[in-house]
């Protein structure tokens, strides 16, 4: 039996109306591979953090300042990649008037969409679904210090040259980049896991891959998931978590390192970090981790395992919406119109 198999029982075989106590949580950890910008008003987010957990050991008690990727730098590829993906099955659309439309983050969100049930929605008095998709914002491992530049862009016009019909251009951008290679280790939370939304949210992570300022382009990120743990409660918090890896990083030697042994102590210190916490706990990580994520992919790369999985989910979305969500209104309106309708004749 395949472990995807294996793991079934574990999920709801319907979206539940009330939080119902359980936990999938994804530790992994973001690592730049481009130049990502992650800015509000032109400057890098950043924090004022202890660099380590412990109260002892001048490294760990220090104070450094990380860059900050906000929980919405996160989260809004990740959606808005599965939405790419529903498209492009046919399972919802892009086109208004059309039965499956939905639009992003706006008043015309469909309400019954597995992104809308499962990432969430809020449109005034229209309704609301709370996010079953938790998240934070994520920190460095390593200090802002080591982790950016700031690079001046010259725009050149379409002739390739900084002048135009005699006149120099004046557009030049500075922008600070995080460097490729800086790691945001995070743990991104999904609550009342059905096996359909555990696959999307999972793929969502593994199939995003720009992160960032939309006008830098070049914020390309891979997230090494390193562990997957099924709880009856939360778990730490990604600060937590990576001052933790700091200090296994530190007690070795080197906080600096590469990205290998950056996912090795992640894996041990999620494992250990779990263990203190007062919660029911299965975690999945090594080999383990490595054959389920395979066949996680197996299961993207195989277009029709992937439509029915895809469709079955989009089925309990709806099914939830219509039975417990914003669509239970619309549909009791509906019925009385029949209704009615139906008596006048
Ligand atoms: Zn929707």
């Amino acid at each position: 039996m395949s472990l995807l198999e294996k793991l079934r029982p574990q999920f709801h075989a319907a979206f539940p109306r009330l939080a119902s106590g359980n936990y999938v949580h994804f530790f992994l950890v973001r690592h730049s591979q481009s130049f990502p910008v992650f800015q509000t008003d032109g400057v890098l987010n950043t924090a004022r953090t202890q660099a380590g957990l412990e109260s002892e050991g001048e490294k760990s008690r220090q104070l450094i300042t990380r860059l900050v990727m906000f929980k919405r730098k996160q989260v809004t590829p990740e959606r808005l990649v599965g939405r790419q993906l529903l498209r492009s099955l046919g399972l919802t659309s892009a086109v208004e008037g059309e039965n499956n439309f939905c639009e992003y983050n706006s008043q015309k969100s469909c309400k019954k969409c597995p992104d809308c049930i499962i990432y969430g929605f809020g449109i005034g008095d229209k309704g609301a679904e709370r996010s079953k998709v938790y998240s934070d914002s994520a920190f460095s491992l390593s200090p802002y210090e080591t982790s950016h530049r700031s690079f001046t862009f010259n725009a050149p016009s379409e002739n390739g040259t900084m002048s135009e019909k005699g006149e120099m251009r004046n557009s030049i951008n500075d922008l600070d980049h995080v460097l490729p290679e800086v790691t945001f280790p995070s743990v991104e939370t999904l609550r009342d896991p059905t096996f359909e939304g555990f696959i999307y949210v999972l793929g969502n992570l593994l199939r995003t891959r720009r992160y960032g300022g939309q006008e830098s382009r070049t914020g390309t990120m891979t997230n090494h998931i390193i562990g997957i743990a099924f709880c009856d409660g939360e778990v730490f918090s990604n600060l937590y978590f990576t001052q933790a890896i700091y200090d296994a990083l530190s007690a070795k030697g080197d906080t600096q390192v590469p990205i290998g042994e950056v996912r090795q102590q992640a894996a041990m210190v999620a494992e250990n970090c779990l263990r203190k916490e007062p919660v029911r706990s299965t975690i999945i990580s090594g080999n383990e981790l490595d054959s389920l994520l395979e066949e996680v992919i197996g299961m993207y790369q195989d277009e029709a395992r992937l439509r029915t999985t895809m469709s079955t989910l989009c089925q309990k979305a709806q099914t939830y919406s219509e039975t417990y969500g914003a669509l239970v209104l619309e549909k009791k309106k509906a019925e009385k119109k029949k209704a009615e309708q139906g008596s006048s004749i």
